[in-house]
């Protein structure tokens, strides 16, 4: 009897000409979550019948752990640990017990079951319906103060019975589904050490964009320590995209040169721009392809139409907006989930706190926030930042 996960994915195999491709991402993503736990994963992943299976590893706890980092490799729907054995109806048996002792280890009573059976090899001497009959009074008789339920039950076991070999599976835990982190370009995410814009990164890695994150550093208006709330963002981001980078951009000239020259009502419209203008540059010079920000529809001044769209008018790449239309407590309920939230309301202030006026301009306009920017060098203060933007270490 051996482990092995049985990984599902959906979308994906719908794509038609594309599916090949999007597999082997896929078939990458999966081995290089896995190799952080076992140096030999690219061995013991193999995909056959639309799914991927991972198998040989040996200990419980090992199994529990590979669950655990695939769980949040996006474009897997559902990962089921199970087993597999020789298609022998006493092996079957033995297994198909083992597997229901196991589930029953993570519920409370009372505990049902149900058994569904695929028979993909059609000269095994029983029936699906056979096969369900025997696996069912077998688990009766050896669990004790188990019950069958056909419609809710608390464990449903799958098996399928394939020329050769059988594979017993007990319940699914849920992947992030979406699309492999790859197959939709690379983009540059805003990442502020705020809630919004780590929920809006993990949207866009769900739906299969490669993230470099671009932090605007403040030093020493903004300290190390929130910077360092930002790497600690990263290092939970990567947990869904190991290939995850953070760039940090130095971003105290321009904010000084805003605080001494602009007026102060349009200041956080010409940051955001300035913002905007040197992603557009770093963009371009890693191949990317869009710029996605933590930005919700009317939260705060610089947030509303008016202002999304002064902003957005400098960036020559499309500026994607996952969380737009989310509510607050949405948008904080997928921070908790992907884990980045208790990071987010550390208090170390960010360089816009600092910085935001009593009354800023609610309802910009183009016209004036080009003018308000004429005492800048902007040529010159965004070639500058963007030349010292430097790729931060993760470990
Ligand atoms: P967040 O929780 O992501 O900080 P927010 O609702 O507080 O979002 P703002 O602070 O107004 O919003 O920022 C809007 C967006 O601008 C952020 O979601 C982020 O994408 C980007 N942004 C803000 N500050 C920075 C920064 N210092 N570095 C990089 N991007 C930033
Ligand atoms: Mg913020």
């Amino acid at each position: 009897m051996e482990r092995v996960l049985l990984i599902r994915y959906g979308e994906i195999s719908l794509k038609g000409r594309n599916r090949r491709q999007f597999e082997n991402r896929l078939h990458e993503n999966i081995v290089s979550a896995l190799s952080a736990l076992d140096k030999n994963a690219r061995d013991r992943v193999s995909r056959s019948h639309g799914r991927f299976y991972v198998a040989g590893l040996q200990t419980a706890q090992l199994e529990t752990q590979a669950i655990d980092v695939l769980s949040r490799v996006p474009g897997i729907v559902a990962i089921s640990p199970g087993f597999a054995v020789d298609s022998d109806l006493e092996a079957i048996k033995k297994a198909a017990i083992s597997a229901v002792k196991l589930a029953m280890e993570d519920l409370s009573q009372p505990v049902t079951f149900k058994v569904d059976t695929r028979r993909a090899d059609k000269s095994f001497p029983l029936t699906s319906p056979e096969v369900n009959q025997e696996l069912g009074a077998a688990i009766l008789r050896n669990v004790p103060g188990i019950g069958v339920d056909v419609h809710n039950p608390s464990i449903h076991l799958t098996v399928e019975i394939r020329p050769g070999r059988t594979y017993i599976y007990r319940g699914q835990v849920p992947g992030p589904g979406g699309l492999p982190v790859g197959t939709s370009g690379r983009g540059i995410l805003l990442l502020s050490g705020g809630i919004d814009s780590p929920a809006a990164g993990y949207l866009a890695m769900k739906r299969g964009v490669a993230v470099d994150a671009l932090h605007f550093w403040s030093y020493p208006i903004t300290g190390v320590r929130a910077r360092d709330k930002v790497v600690d963002i990263c290092k939970v981001l990567r947990k869904y995209s190991p290939d995850l980078r953070l760039l940090v951009a130095p971003f105290t000239k321009i904010q000084t040169e805003i605080m001494d020259k602009c007026p102060e009502k349009y200041r956080v419209i010409i940051m955001r721009r300035m913002m905007m203008r040197v992603a557009s540059s770093i963009c371009r010079d890693v191949g990317g392809l869009a710029i996605f920000t933590g930005d919700n529809l009317g939260q705060v001044a610089s947030q509303t139409l008016e202002s999304l769209r002064v902003i957005g008018s400098v960036s020559e790449y499309p500026v994607l907006r996952p969380l737009l239309c989310f509510d607050k407590v949405e948008t904080v309920r997928l921070a908790q989930q992907i884990g980045t939230y208790d990071i987010s309301i550390l208090p170390y202030e960010d360089c816009c706190s600092v910085f935001v006026p009593k009354h800023p301009v609610t309802k910009p306009r183009l016209d004036a926030a080009e003018e308000a920017e004429e005492f800048l060098d902007v040529d010159a203060l965004v070639e500058e930042c963007a030349t010292n933007t430097e790729v931060f270490d993760l470990g």
